[in-house]
């Protein structure tokens, strides 16, 4: 089989396995034992990661970078933990957030906080001119993503940053899909909290990390996971020496190779936009042409149910809608606030791009993907 849902997860990177492995077997230390080289060698290996990380994202301290189990967690720190010191009541965001964005925007709400939930254009931009005018004395944070991971629409975070510098207002960014993919620069985008996360970038599962810039006045996080006093309190628990590892390690490829890659993956996706446009009638691109995640193509194809097609190229993986929400079989938010019809949500197939995948692949996908659209339009009467 062929996969291609490298926007979902990604395989581990070889190196990355090479990184990881001397810290589950030899190295197997806690990096909070400091009365022993097994300890110094585990909080040695963490710091370098912390190190790799923030430099790749020009974070001011790497001290600012807490380890977490992921970006889910990242965000709920972020978030939750933040409104925990603030007595404002009014929080910004869009409409095509990550559900764990939007769920605890719910929460926050639960607790009396106002939530403008910001629309995007048609091909999912949120506009810089939206959240300024949308911002109210109240306001205490604005938290838009930096990439969309279901139609990888990049959003413009450096004027919203300098819109929320210039208010003295938090700004969060969700950048789950833009580390390593694109270019990222906590000082000059004013960044002040961000979430990331290692699996989706040749990384294992399970870590993920919370930048927030300490230097920032309005920036005190209340912990949501108590114990040891972990991550400078911000997050208690035994770290995950061979994940944090292994996160460093993917974030020093992405970002090495990220020019060279981004163009490849680019070129890639364009073979399948252009061979499904030039075969197939009716079919709808969503997401920025242009300000897109390299590897990323949502495509809807009219008249055709998405699952159907999936099913039709068993040996393609692929994913309809968004996979980190496909428990639930709803039409897609992101979709829908871009203004795709049922219809076009139902057909809509996401194609996710990744390091290991081959022209050879690509051009057995264009093939198939036309084949399979064609057939089962033809067995539903138009
Ligand atoms: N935010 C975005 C944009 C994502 O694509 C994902 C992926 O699942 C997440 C957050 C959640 O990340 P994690 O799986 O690390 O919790």
């Amino acid at each position: 089989p062929i996969y291609l849902d490298n926007i979902a997860t990604t395989v581990l990177d070889p190196e990355v396995i090479a990184a990881m492995m001397p810290y589950f077997t030899d190295h197997y230390g806690n990096a909070a034992s400091q009365s022993h080289s097994f300890g110094w060698e585990a909080m040695q290996a963490v710091d370098y990661a912390r190190q790799t990380i923030s430099e790749s994202i020009n974070a001011p301290h790497s001290r600012d970078m807490i380890f977490t189990s992921g970006a889910t967690e990242s965000i709920n720190l972020a978030m939750i933990g933040l409104q925990g010191r603030s007595n404002k009541k009014h929080v910004i965001t869009s409409m095509i957030e990550h559900k764990s964005v939007l769920d605890c925007c719910a929460r926050l709400e639960a607790n009396g906080i106002e939530v403008t939930y910001l629309p995007p254009d048609s091909d999912g931009v949120i506009s810089p001119a939206l959240v300024s005018s949308a911002l109210k004395a109240e306001t205490y944070l604005v938290s838009i993503m930096a990439a969309n991971n279901e139609i990888g629409t990049i959003q413009k975070i450096e004027q919203i940053g300098r819109i929320c510098n210039d208010h003295d207002i938090v700004f969060h960014t969700d950048a789950t899909q833009a580390l390593g993919k694109i270019e990222l620069d906590m000082q000059r985008m004013n960044i002040g909290l961000a979430s990331f996360s290692a699996h989706k970038i040749y990384g294992p599962k399970g870590v993920g990390a919370l930048y927030l810039n300490s230097g920032n006045k309005n920036i005190t996080l209340t912990p949501l996971v108590l114990g040891g006093g972990h991550e400078r309190g911000m997050r208690s628990g035994t770290l995950n020496v061979p994940g944090i590892v292994g996160f460093g390690r993917a974030v020093e490829i992405a970002v090495k190779n990220m020019t060279v890659e981004s163009q490849r993956l680019t070129y890639l996706k364009s073979l399948l936009r252009e061979h499904m446009l030039e075969n197939l009638s009716d079919i709808r691109i969503n997401g920025h042409m242009t300000d897109c995640l390299p590897g990323l193509l949502n495509v809807s194809f009219n008249d055709v149910d998405a699952d159907s097609l999936l099913l039709e190229l068993a040996d393609i993986a692929l994913s309809s809608g968004s996979a980190c929400t496909s428990a639930q079989r709803a039409p897609s938010h992101v979709l829908k606030a871009i203004g795709a019809t049922n219809g076009q949500s139902q057909g809509s197939v996401r194609f996710g791009v990744g390091r290991f995948n081959s022209q050879d692949e690509i051009r057995y996908v264009c093939r198939r993907v036309v084949e399979a659209v064609k057939k089962l339009r033809s067995m539903t009467p138009r």
